[in-house]
């Protein structure tokens, strides 16, 4: 059976006055309806770009792509942009970190849900600002009825991110991408907005990709995680194999960075030293090599010199050189140090 997202091999490179910067740079990944794919890695990853080019939203002038994106059977990257316009905001959606960003100050958050309905559905006004109404007494913003009339100014910064999801889900997409929607708000908001999107997925059926740094998030909501750094995957799993059990140093490294899942949470915080790779110039072999204490376990200086390959069994796989039992061995020592 055809998966509902199914991304093959997807490049997106961009021309730049310095030259092609390889954003994206071979990624393979597929999506259950229902389901949610969570996508982690530092700034700079190639996670973001990948899910602006599901949405057909990059700068085609100065992209090159290649590979496949098939939603549910239709191939996207030939789509052309009227093609992905009614997709858009219909059958796929996106929230962002920033609400005001996506929500127009000019406009009531009324009418700005009513005319997204109105564009896809042709609803007339009347039936468009009741069905805002309903989306926003959902996301639960009180007297919905009253507040529809507002302004984004009026909304606290919780308050409008509710509302940009109303106004994601207000035609039922069948997949939304969300990027980084909770890190702008603090702890408490954060948690009411995850338990929103697993509710309305629930209701809805929606696929979700959901786009983070923060794997504490990943743990929250995912089902399946994809580890990314320096525009490829190096690790995919469910996210229990990925949390609990992970294979490839950049992740222990993620890891490492958080607190622990279900241990103490006062263990000293370590991020990976170094800093992301410029995609303009990317590391030869492992884009990883330069900041990856592991390197010098493996012979030969293959890691400098040699791409490993992600190989993927039943969902699950890492792109790394260290043998099988290296890893266990090297994760046995790491966890015991947490
Ligand atoms: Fe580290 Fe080498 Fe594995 Fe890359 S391939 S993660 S450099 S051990
Ligand atoms: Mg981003």
């Amino acid at each position: 059976q055809q998966p509902f997202l199914s991304v093959r091999d997807l490049k997106v490179h961009f021309s730049t006055e310095d030259g092609v910067v390889k954003a994206v740079d071979g990624l393979t990944f597929d999506l259950a309806k229902g389901k949610t794919l969570g996508i982690v890695g530092e700034s700079g990853s190639g996670k973001s770009v990948t899910n602006l080019t599901i949405l057909g939203l990059h700068d085609r002038e100065r992209t090159a792509i290649d590979g496949e994106i098939l939603l549910d059977g239709k191939e996207l990257l030939t789509a052309s942009e009227r093609e992905l316009e009614r997709l858009r905001g219909n059958k796929m959606s996106m929230i962002f970190q920033d609400a005001l960003a996506s929500l127009s100050p000019y406009h009531t958050i009324g009418r700005q849900i009513g005319e997204t309905y109105r564009k896809h559905t042709g609803a007339s006004k009347k039936e468009a600002r009741e069905r805002a109404i309903e989306m926003l007494r959902r996301v639960g913003i009180p007297q919905p009825d009253v507040r529809v009339d507002d302004y984004p100014h009026q909304f606290s910064g919780g308050m409008r991110q509710r509302a940009m999801i109303a106004m994601a889900l207000v035609c039922d997409p069948e997949l939304l991408i969300a990027d980084e929607p909770t890190t702008a708000l603090d702890v408490t908001v954060q948690a009411q907005i995850m338990d929103l999107l697993k509710d309305l997925q629930q209701e809805f059926g929606t696929a979700i990709i959901f786009i983070t740094h923060d794997l504490g998030v990943i743990a929250d909501i995912a089902d399946d995680v994809l580890v990314m750094y320096g525009g490829r995957c190096v690790e995919r799993g469910t996210k229990k194999e990925v949390l609990r059990a992970p294979q490839h140093p950049y992740t222990w490294g993620l890891l490492g960075s958080m607190p622990s899942l279900d241990g103490p949470v006062d263990v000293p915080l370590s991020p990976i030293p170094g800093s992301p790779p410029s995609l303009l110039n990317p590391p030869s072999g492992c884009r990883f090599h330069p900041r990856c204490t592991f390197a010098e376990k493996v012979a030969d200086g293959r890691c400098s010199s040699e791409r490993p390959l992600l190989e993927v069994t039943d969902g699950r796989g890492a792109a790394c050189h260290l043998t099988a039992d290296q890893r266990r061995d090297f994760f046995a020592d790491y966890a015991a140090t947490r």
